[in-house]
């Protein structure tokens, strides 16, 4: 039996991706093996977010032909996109598929062509369809609904990478949440690249708001959560639909960036402060206690002292659960890796540091307010903590919830107290 090795890198749409291709992989008869183990056929999903993605994309590629120097080396994501002839320049990579091939992987590895990476930038371009019925998680699946971002963000490379916005068809998106629900999944995390783009290249109405609430329909499926919004997709008519669909968690993750108003103009993002403080209200008028998480980037070319103290005063007003701080870093072909007034990589780690600090606190805020409260909790696994067994699982909410018990509740939703913390971010549930 043939033997396949896979290696994700990046986002979660990457990890479906990989996920997808393993699948292709096993009915294709082949074996799959773990990474580090000799293998026919290696592929790393690679992914292009920062120059340190980059690096270890290459790095897993060379790897993987280390590991068995005759093997075939597929490079497929966002790197290779990205720069392509480096790497098809690259020796240690046999196959390099673009991000529209990836369903045709199992006929390129048997082909063995080279220069297969196409130009998604200037074909129009259907949504290219994998189907995942099976995930490595068995609680929850992830659904990449929709690739391509029209947005062009001045740090950002992912339009050159994986071109203009394609959905996914909703009756696609039914289909395999449908067939998901009948392996025994209760949740699904719809994904995209700009999932607030969800249909804006469909003739007709379909939006995000509609797919949401087709999904909403599908029986067996109990919660379903949002990948990263745009805040301005947030008006009173979508906070409201939302909560009427008791299947949505109240976890939203709001991409901000900058608090700073100049900050966001210079990184083309498409809304004020305002605007985004507008987003998280709506929210709150409609949910609970939602849980808003974002990212915020720090050292953007020209990000001054005030400016950074704008972000903060903003990211404290707002109030966060969690926050995914990033320095900023160049990408090669964007229009930021050219403005002047570069920040100094010190100045970037100290303002990170900062923010980071201000996030835990946050967060730890956030888990509290919810001892004493009844939850429902989805178990997810089993694990050791201080010596006892218990199983794990997440909230509505995305708060990590600990239980003791000998009985398996591996996918099991069940409703209990949270009394108390059992480590920094693990609450427990009686
Ligand atoms: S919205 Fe901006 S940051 Fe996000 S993928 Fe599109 S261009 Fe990149």
């Amino acid at each position: 039996m043939k033997k396949a090795a896979l290696h994700n890198l990046g986002c979660k749409v990457n990890a479906y991706e990989t996920e997808a291709m393993q699948q292709m992989l096993e009915a294709a008869g082949y074996e799959i093996v773990p990474f580090n183990e000799p293998a026919d056929v290696y592929v790393v999903n690679t992914c292009s977010v920062t120059n340190m993605a980059d690096r270890k994309s290459r790095q897993m590629l060379h790897k993987a032909k280390k590991n068995n120097p005759d093997s075939i080396v597929v490079a497929t994501g966002c790197y290779v996109q990205t720069s392509e002839q480096e790497a098809l320049e690259d020796l240690s990579i046999d196959i390099v598929i673009g991000n529209n091939r990836k369903h045709e992987l199992v006929s390129l590895i048997e082909e063995f062509a080279k220069d297969n990476v196409l130009d998604i930038n200037h074909e129009k371009q259907e949504f290219e369809e994998l189907f995942v019925s099976q995930t490595a998680e068995h609680t929850r699946a992830f659904i990449k609904v929709q690739d391509g971002c029209n947005q062009f963000c001045s740090y950002c490379i992912i339009p050159y990478a994986r071109g203009r916005v394609r959905s996914r068809k909703l009756e696609n998106v039914i289909d395999e949440v449908m067939r998901l629900a009948s392996n025994g999944y209760k949740e699904v995390v719809l994904t995209g690249i700009h999932l607030s783009s969800y249909g804006v290249d469909f003739e007709d109405k379909t939006d995000l708001l509609a797919l949401i609430q087709a999904v909403n329909r599908v029986d067996g499926i109990e919660r379903i959560r949002l990948g990263s919004l745009e805040p301005k997709i947030v008006t009173e008519e979508f906070a409201s639909a939302l909560s009427q669909m008791p299947k949505v968690c109240p976890h939203f993750h709001l991409s901000l960036q900058s608090g700073c108003d100049a900050t966001l103009k210079r990184m083309n993002r498409r809304y004020t402060a305002e605007e985004y403080e507008t987003g998280c209200r709506l929210l709150r008028k409609y949910f609970k206690h939602p849980a808003i998480t974002t990212d915020v980037i720090v050292g953007f070319p020209g990000e001054s002292d005030e400016e950074f103290e704008i972000t903060n005063q903003f990211l404290k007003k707002i109030h966060f659960y969690e926050m995914h701080i990033f320095k900023y870093s160049k990408r090669k072909g964007t229009r930021a890796a050219v403005m002047q007034d570069q920040v100094a990589e010190q100045i970037k780690t100290g303002r990170s540091a900062e923010l980071i600090s201000l996030g835990n606190e946050m967060s730890d805020e956030f888990r509290m307010y919810y001892t004493g409260k009844i939850k429902d909790v989805l178990f997810e696994e089993k694990v050791e903590i201080n010596g006892k067994s218990y199983y794990t699982g997440y909230t509505k909410e995305y708060v990590k919830v600990a239980k003791e018990s000998e009985e398996t509740l591996e996918n099991q939703i069940i409703e209990g107290k949270i009394t108390g913390r059992l480590t920094d971010d693990i609450y427990i549930m009686r």
